[in-house]
């Protein structure tokens, strides 16, 4: 997170001042010498002076150099994590080249709200995100704040650099060559320029899924997706180029939103995408807290300080720790969909929890902290969007194929048998359909139990689709009564392969008992209308099995006409 604990800087002061705690060093830091390349300013190559109340100006700041009180970073850390305090850095350029060098020096933090560059005689350049930056192909609008400077042949000078934010302060600085600037800022653009792009077909694909398949989860992870975007935006000063002036001075609330957005959302696809309230009321209670918590931060202007910062901590910090736990649980309790599901979640989260101890200063502010979470919303998204197709896929599945035997169902046998019906009617092919039923199934279950019964229609199901070809479709028709569509078969072959299943179910050796079958078949007629003609035929020569003492196969009475 980045200014994530913007706000709540005053309850979490006394925190981070410890983490903050400075140790002199002896001797004057280091200068930082212009090259062809970016050079990153390291710890030792900066002096810095805490200005608690922020009221101190260039002539005092330079006159506290001269008195010693300045100190230099202990650690190598540049981050001084959220703090009340303004910080501002001394910094020695030296360009030993006998050719002028002009150059650009950034302030690699993009949600930081005010730094400015002293040079010289003292005239203040007030820079942040959004402002312009020339380059070599023109003037920009920078990301971060960046300011152009120029050292003459084998010179050197001291720069002052006064930051302040309510957010993360740090002090990650580089100076680049223009060009090599350009040329980062321009892959960073394409970078999550195709991440953008990416979450927006996400985005539309899942609100196609919502609509279409009635899918309420794929809404939510829209909803949770698109505000993960503008969250991964906000951390890389994305906004700045595009929002209007008079919005810049608001850029840190409204990123403070974009983070309530994406917790409240994504703790709402949490409960509703693993069914929290069916499977545990507490858990279910708890995440809905969270999320309505997260939702507040949302009005974070008219929150206490105090309390805004206690929400964040419940929020990002206790929130996915806990969730990430749940899912685990849930996944090792098998419950459906928990596995890929917890995956993405912990995904998604990693980079947000390892942003909370980078803003809190526990973590240095690095290149790869700062677009981890990018990486991790590509991935975390990309298994969420899966988790959802395979679940329709399931769910679809379901709709079209019964639960005991796997066979197709009625519904599939009606659309299924149409289509095989309009094919063999159009070509004059021929087609075939062979119905069957168990005799005396119901004795079956009253004297050897319904569980028994439950295997003789699986077992059943098995030398029906022995029996028949792949191209051909077997079905559960409902109870104890199935179908075998056979396209490009006639009723003598049909008759054949009927022939067959009856005695592969009579003497069927894993069954201890004789359980016979009726079967009866039809065949296309010239004057048929649909598949269902072809079913009432089978039906009445399969009742005519029944009556002819069962345990045979009984033709259509009709006489066929295509083959
Ligand atoms: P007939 O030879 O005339 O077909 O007699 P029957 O007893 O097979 O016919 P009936 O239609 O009276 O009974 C069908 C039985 O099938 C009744 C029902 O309990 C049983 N049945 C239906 N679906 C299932 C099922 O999924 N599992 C089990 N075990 N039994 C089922
Ligand atoms: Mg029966
Ligand atoms: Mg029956």
């Amino acid at each position: 997170m980045t200014c994530l604990l913007k706000s709540g800087q005053r309850c979490l002061l006394l925190f981070s001042l410890l983490l903050c705690c400075f140790s002199a060093q002896s001797g004057d830091p280091e200068a930082v010498t212009v090259l062809e390349e970016r050079v990153r300013v390291g710890a030792k190559q900066l002096a810095l002076l805490e200005d608690t109340a922020g009221a101190l100006s260039y002539q005092q700041v330079a006159t506290a150099w001269q008195n010693d009180q300045f100190t230099s970073l202990a650690s190598d850390s540049l981050n001084r994590g959220i703090t009340d305090s303004v910080y501002w850095a001394r910094l020695q350029i030296v360009n030993p080249d006998s050719v002028s060098r002009r150059f650009i020096l950034s302030h690699d933090y993009a949600p930081t709200d005010d730094v400015r560059l002293y040079t010289g005689p003292g005239q203040a350049d007030v820079r942040a995100a959004g402002d312009s930056v020339a380059v070599p192909s023109g003037t920009w609008r920078g990301r971060v704040a960046a300011f152009e400077l120029e050292l003459p042949p084998d010179s050197s000078e001291v720069v002052y650099l006064r930051v302040a934010t309510e957010s993360n302060l740090n002090m990650e600085l580089s100076l680049w060559p223009p060009a090599q600037f350009q040329l980062h800022e321009q892959r960073i653009g394409l970078f999550y320029g195709l991440l953008f792009g990416g979450v927006a077909v996400t985005v539309l694909y899942l609100l196609f899924a919502a609509r279409l398949a009635q899918e309420p989860n794929a809404l939510l992870l829209a909803a949770y997706l698109t505000a993960y975007g503008f969250y991964l935006a906000f951390l890389n000063g994305f906004p700045s180029l595009w929002l209007p002036d008079t919005l810049l001075p608001y850029i840190n609330t409204l990123h403070l939103a974009s983070i309530g957005l994406l917790f409240g959302f994504g703790a709402m696809f949490y409960r509703r995408y693993l069914l929290l309230a069916t499977h545990n009321t507490w858990a279910d209670r708890f995440v809905a807290l969270l999320q309505w918590l997260a939702f507040a931060v949302v009005f974070s202007p008219v929150l206490p300080t105090a309390l805004l910062a206690a929400i964040l901590a419940l929020v990002t910090g206790v929130g996915p720790l806990f969730t990430i736990g749940f899912a685990f649980y849930l996944w090792y309790r098998r419950r459906p969909h928990a596995s890929v599901f917890a995956l993405g979640w912990t995904i998604a989260h990693l980079g947000s929890m390892l942003g909370t101890l980078r803003v809190s200063g526990y973590l240095a502010n690095s290149d790869l902290l700062l677009h981890l979470p990018a990486i991790g919303c590509a991935v975390a998204f990309a298994c969420f969007t899966w988790s959802i197709a395979h679940r329709l896929s399931v769910e679809r599945a379901y709709a079209y194929t019964d639960y005991l035997t796997g066979l197709a169902n009625r519904r599939l046998f009606s659309s299924q048998g149409e289509l095989e019906y309009d094919r063999a009617r159009r070509y004059g092919h021929p087609l075939s359909l062979v119905l069957l039923d168990v005799d005396h199934f119901k004795r079956v279950n009253d004297t050897w139990g319904h569980a028994y019964g439950d295997r003789v229609l699986r077992k059943l199901a098995e030398h029906c689709q022995k029996e028949s070809r792949t191209s051909d479709l077997v079905v559960r028709l409902g109870g104890e009564e199935f179908a075998i569509l056979l396209v490009e078969t006639p009723i003598a072959e049909a008759r054949k392969i009927a022939e067959r299943l009856r005695l592969a179910q009579m003497s069927d050796a894993a069954q201890d008992r004789t359980i016979t079958i009726s079967l009866g078949i039809s065949e296309l007629l010239p004057d048929d209308r649909g598949i269902e003609d072809l079913l009432q035929r089978a039906d009445a020569a399969m009742y005519r099995a029944k009556e002819a003492g069962r345990n045979r196969i009984e033709l259509q009475v009709e006489a066929t006409g295509l083959t």
